[in-house]
């Protein structure tokens, strides 16, 4: 058979708002054209992030039941651990409320004020928590990361000379390659890569970490992609990527199928130590790590449940559907489509308007008024940011729009639907207006900022 169809079927609904274009001119308005103000009931397809967004399985319902909330040494617990010990072979398991908690408290365990961190792309708050921990965050993607239209099969990749030139120049303890590379794209790492990594940190004594949140989808990417491996479990392939690694850090609401929940996970048992003392204070317990223990339920089963072939196969051919029907209509996304998302090329989309005119917020608020469908500028506004000394704000790298895909949540025909209103909006892609900024906060600016349209210049 040819038709793909979801590899599960619906057991509980939830209805999605419909509204008029006029209630979502009021509510951009009322919002000042931000769409992280807008609220989520006058959203019908909430493409934003897929953090936390995940429909959860029966089972894991079943296991929120089940949690045992014992504060010390909860069966929750022992049961987690087993799950996460068996996926990565890492013997210290420490749950965290989600990744970035895991990410302090690594990096105020790891790095002292001048270390140097590079990785293939840092997501936002690794990069913001390296720097908190006083450490440079180094970002090091191949060159093909950088034209959105290039079809390079492992844009995630890092550039293994400039991360060997950084090894030999710079006091770098910790090495993080995150999978799949979110801030490129959502594209994968090859083993090929991660082995290579592995022996350039081997050769300057340093520290290699996963950022997995998405190793899931990575790996299947990876099976797909290169060559020799086609025959591989996703499972085995993860496996293979972890044992590469000293330990891993992850956002379980991404693949670890849950709405909240993360940990970390490594080998190296003095390490660990300091993380189960440190994380007391600030988090919690280290049977619990500031999560329930029905919710280490659920990141258990979860954790089991995204390696399997069938979903990850119909995850990933579902995120491609929309991104190659776009593309077949002349739509400028990003090539090729990677694991979680779909991006628009802002600049190709609104040629019309300057890096300045914040072409990816005349996109995302240009979608919403049309359909009701909440994308996430991940471009100008979030990026961008005046130079030394206050000197004028230059245009940044690649200015992109991302569809991300939650997991389980919606049909073919929610993205038909998406799909259909990206295409229309192409199609009237010349009303575009420019976008300015009126006030913004001074980090994370596209959190708070408050925007206008303005007229032409
Ligand atoms: C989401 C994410 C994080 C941060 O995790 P949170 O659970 O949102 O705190 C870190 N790295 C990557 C790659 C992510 O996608």
């Amino acid at each position: 058979m040819r038709t793909r169809i979801e590899p599960y079927r619906v057991k509980v609904v939830e209805p999605i708002p419909f509204t008029s274009i006029a209630d979502r001119e009021r509510a951009l308005a009322a919002a000042h054209w931000n769409l992280f103000k807008i609220p989520a009931n006058l959203v019908t397809i909430d493409l934003l992030t897929d953090s936390g967004m995940t429909a959860m399985s029966a089972h894991q319902w079943a296991g929120l039941l089940d949690g045992d909330e014992a504060y010390a040494g909860a069966r929750s617990f022992q049961r987690f651990e087993a799950v996460v010990r068996t996926l990565t072979g890492y013997t210290h398991v420490i749950p965290t409320h989600q990744g970035r908690a895991a990410e302090r408290l690594l990096f105020e365990a790891m790095l002292k004020p001048g270390d140097v961190v590079p990785g293939n792309t840092h997501f936002d708050t690794t990069h913001a928590n390296l720097e908190r921990a006083g450490a440079r965050a180094v970002n090091l993607p191949i060159a093909a990361a950088r034209t959105p239209a290039a079809e390079h099969p492992f844009k995630g990749d890092i550039d293994l000379d400039a991360l060997a030139e950084t090894l030999a120049r710079e006091r770098v303890p910790l090495v993080i390659i995150t999978v799949t590379s979110n801030g490129v794209g959502g594209h994968p790492v090859s083993l090929a890569n991660m082995q290579a990594v592995r022996a350039l940190c081997d050769k300057h004594g340093a520290r290699l970490f996963l950022d997995a949140a998405r190793f899931a989808e990575n790996a299947w990417l990876v099976r797909e992609r290169e060559v020799g491996l086609g025959e591989r479990t996703p499972r085995d392939l993860a496996r293979a990527f972890f044992e590469l690694a000293d330990g891993c850090l992850m956002s379980a609401k991404k693949d670890g199928l849950v709405n909240i929940g993360g940990f970390l996970a490594l080998r190296d048992g003095a390490l660990a130590d300091t993380l189960r003392r440190d994380m007391v204070l600030g988090e919690g317990f280290p049977t619990y790590g500031g999560l329930a223990g029905r919710d280490l339920e659920a990141m258990a089963s979860g954790l089991e449940e995204v390696t399997d072939p069938a979903y990850l196969a119909d995850r990933i051919a579902q995120v491609r559907s929309l991104g190659d029907r776009l593309h077949a209509a002349g739509v400028p996304v990003m090539r090729p489509t990677g694991g979680h998302a779909v991006y628009l090329d802002s600049r190709a989309f609104a040629p019309h308007l300057g890096p300045l005119d914040l072409p990816g917020q005349a996109i995302v608020c240009a979608l919403y008024r049309l359909a009701g469908i909440r994308s996430c500028e991940i471009g100008q506004l979030m990026k961008g940011h005046s130079g030394p000394g206050g000197t004028p704000e230059g245009a940044v790298d690649l200015d992109l729009v991302r569809l991300a895909i939650p997991r389980r949540v919606y049909t073919c025909c929610h993205l038909d639907y998406v799909a259909e209103a990206v295409e229309l909006l192409y199609a009237a892609r010349s009303e575009l207006t420019p976008f300015e900024i009126i006030e913004q906060p001074p980090a994370l600016r596209h959190f708070g900022a408050k925007l206008r349209p303005r007229a032409p210049r």
